[in-house]
């Protein structure tokens, strides 16, 4: 099997499955109890979060363990918005953020909350024009993604920071859950209030992540219970991947320059080949100003999902943007977003590479791909119009 899916979620690092299983079979305890097998669990803890804060460059109380990106973008959005309603109803996001913003953000709406949404360019660049003309009085969340997951664009977070602080006290979080570990995420370089991040994503466990939340932000505790996180999230710890969390980071800073510069590689090589090799195709999202290990198409008269099931076939994991639903494809916000017909936007594919991918997987992709999209095209052309 060749897989090309790290954005959706990446395999455990066996360095990371080693640190966890000491806390999976022996050290069970709970990190609230006053023993010893609770304080080491604690130790655990509270050593994970001093070298989570170190990666992010924060203080160890701004560290808020969750169970992943989508709570840490729920927590943000719906903790902000309710703490914060007394200084107003009004916040900002972008048209392609993850559904963990924009369902949090339709919620919102059925609440009494206004939500402008801002749109991007073909790119998927967010204007930090359009956000100063957005910004009110009484906005009191900003919320933009540091990089889209289907299409690999980062977005300029410290222009977009900046324009917030000088027109507004609006917080400013964002989904830093595709960035992290692939491009650098220091949180005051960055600017932000707040900032989710998710372990399964860069070689940690499923389940796990983080909320990043600034000294003194007004932000209301959404799971409630015990005093835990500083009583912002309840629930005893997952100590096991809080630790694995900690040390999938250790190593995305200890490897960076060395993966980086091979997922860039075998990045670019898919980009050029596939663009060479097979008419009628078109790179999604940013050329340049993109993820290292992301690739996304557009692909003339082919829908995505028959393109997935035929790679599938070769033993090749890829995604597609677009969902099926009862019968027919729903093409992705994010692709329709960049201002592209219904017609064209289901013929998306998305290929993430990851650090254990090897330049033959890349040739033997892109040696099958043309004749894949081009059998598809002859068998159920799909007019391009
Ligand atoms: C995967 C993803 C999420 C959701 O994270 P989970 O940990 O899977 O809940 C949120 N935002 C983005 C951009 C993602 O890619």
């Amino acid at each position: 099997m060749i897989y090309l899916d790290h954005s959706a979620t990446t395999p455990l690092d066996p360095e990371v499955l080693d640190a966890m299983l000491p806390y999976l079979r022996d050290n069970f305890g709970n990190a609230s109890s006053v023993y010893g097998l609770g304080q080491a669990a604690r130790r655990a803890v509270d050593q994970a979060r001093d070298e989570v804060a170190a990666y992010f460059g924060v203080q160890a109380r701004e560290v808020v363990f969750t169970s992943g990106g989508t709570e840490g973008d729920n927590f943000a959005w719906r903790g902000i918005a309710v703490r914060n309603a007394d200084r107003g109803r009004h916040l900002i996001t972008s048209t392609v953020e993850h559904d963990a913003v924009l369902r949090s953000a339709e919620a919102l709406e059925t609440e009494g909350f206004e939500v402008t949404r801002l749109p991007v360019d073909r790119q998927g660049m967010v204007d930090p024009d359009d956000l100063q003309r957005a910004l009110r009085p009484d906005t009191t969340l900003v919320s933009i993604m540091h990089a889209n997951n289907e299409i690999g664009t980062i977005e300029p977070i410290e222009e977009l920071v900046a324009v917030t602080r000088s027109h507004s006290t609006a917080y400013f979080h964002t989904d830093a859950v595709q960035s992290t570990g692939k491009i650098p995420t220091d949180f005051n370089t960055l600017g932000v209030d707040l900032l989710a991040m998710s372990a399964h994503k860069l070689h940690g466990p499923k389940g796990t992540g983080c909320l990043l939340i600034r000294s003194g932000v007004r932000i209301q505790p959404q799971i409630l219970g015990g005093g835990h996180e500083r009583n912002r999230r309840a629930g005893t710890e997952n100590v096991a991947g809080i630790v694995g969390l900690a040390r999938a980071l250790a190593i995305a800073h200890r490897d960076f320059d060395h993966n980086t510069a091979h997922l860039r590689r075998l990045r670019d090589r898919l980009i050029s080949g596939v663009l060479d090799r097979i008419p009628g195709s078109r790179l999604t999202g940013h050329p340049t100003n993109r993820l290292p290990h992301h690739a996304s198409f557009l692909f003339d008269g082919v829908e995505g999902e028959s393109l997935l099931l035929q790679l599938d076939m070769q033993g090749v994991a890829g995604s597609s943007g677009s969902a099926c639903t009862s019968g027919s494809v729903e093409p992705s916000h994010v692709i329709l977003a960049l201002g592209y017909p219904r017609e064209r936007a289901v013929g998306s594919l998305r290929l993430s590479v990851g650090k254990e991918n090897r330049d033959d997987e890349v040739e033997t992709v892109l040696a099958n791909l043309p004749g894949m999209v081009a059998r598809l095209r002859a068998m159920a052309p799909i007019s391009a119009a």
